[in-house]
């Protein structure tokens, strides 16, 4: 058994093209600076941040951001030094992967790993799938890869996704029980770490991989993203980590333009679409800094593989 309640803080380092792929923008945008922004700017926030309250964090990092661009390479080497877990988040961020067969699927992570072990002269232990989705085929190339750990499931109910009904999510929070008739499957999917069924990683089994699935409440599941976290009232924040404080493991994703605003030389067109990036970068990591803070107080504070070490014998 675990010693202590378990956290993990994890940021997706998706980069600006993959934002302008998602928004179907043209990544002809993004200048030199923009490319690379998130490797040069954000990174070194999150680790600033992470450093002052004094907890580790786990990283994950695109195979072919780092092989595009030296100083994205170098900063992850300088965060594994720092203590900071270098993770997988595939090499092409492809939202297709889970669909596109099992050779090219292993070969996309075997490219992945190669990237990051050149960066960080270590091979990493854990995978997060873009878009946050997982198959059969997908999560047998996890158990190839040797990984220790996935954190791909995201057991959010589906409305929240739309960024449009925030405001029906704030208003569940307060209703659970109505809000949950309608229960659409993802909400089957267990919301605590779990050994998937290979052959339908979503649901319970003896997979070797072990699932750390992301944080969602329970009930409503509504999830303790980053985006949230930035950009709704500290009071709404507070109340959604209430819920979720006597879980045994608590899973906080964040994406690298948590940190980032409109000022850091991002183009309008993105802005226009990402609206969380109209919040300034100071005020949402001060609002990360007391999140962080409210974490170090109720749990032990660690990377996914080490969360992941600790819980796999009890799964
Ligand atoms: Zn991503």
């Amino acid at each position: 058994m675990p010693a202590a309640r378990l956290a993990s803080i994890s940021v997706d380092l998706d980069s600006l093209p993959h934002y302008c792929r998602i928004h179907g923008l043209p990544e002809t945008l993004l200048d030199d600076r923009a490319r690379t922004l998130i490797h040069r700017v954000a990174v070194p926030r999150f680790r600033d941040l992470l450093a002052s309250v004094g907890v580790p964090g786990t990283f994950f990092a695109i195979g072919e951001d780092l092989e595009a661009d030296p100083g994205a390479a170098a900063g992850m080497r300088q965060s594994h030094a720092a203590g900071i877990e270098v993770a997988s988040h595939s090499h092409a961020h492809d939202y297709a992967l889970s669909r596109r067969g099992a050779a090219a699927i292993a070969d996309d992570l075997a490219r992945a790993d190669a990237a990051i072990l050149k960066a960080t002269g270590v091979r990493p232990s854990g995978f997060r799938a873009p878009g946050y989705t997982l198959n059969a085929d997908l999560y047998a190339a996890t158990v190839a890869q040797g990984y220790q750990y996935g954190s791909s499931a995201f057991p959010a109910a589906p409305y929240y996704a739309a960024k449009a009904a925030v405001m029906g999510a704030l208003a569940a929070l307060g209703r659970p029980s109505r809000s949950v008739l309608d229960t659409p499957r993802v909400l089957l999917a267990p919301r605590v770490p779990y050994r998937p069924d290979p052959a339908q990683p979503y649901r319970r089994g003896t997979g070797a991989v072990v699932e750390l699935p992301m944080t969602v409440t329970p009930v409503v599941r509504f999830p303790f993203i980053g985006t949230f976290a930035t950009t709704l009232p500290r009071g709404t924040m507070r109340a959604a980590y209430r819920a979720c404080r006597a879980d045994a493991f608590f899973n906080f994703e964040l994406h690298g333009v948590d940190v980032l605003d409109a000022a850091d030389g991002i183009p309008p067109e993105l802005v226009r679409q990402q609206r969380d990036l109209r919040v300034r970068a100071a005020k949402k990591q001060e609002r990360l800094r007391s999140i962080f803070q409210w974490l170090k107080e109720d749990f032990d504070v660690v990377t996914l593989r080490d969360a992941a070490g600790q819980l796999s014998a009890t799964l």
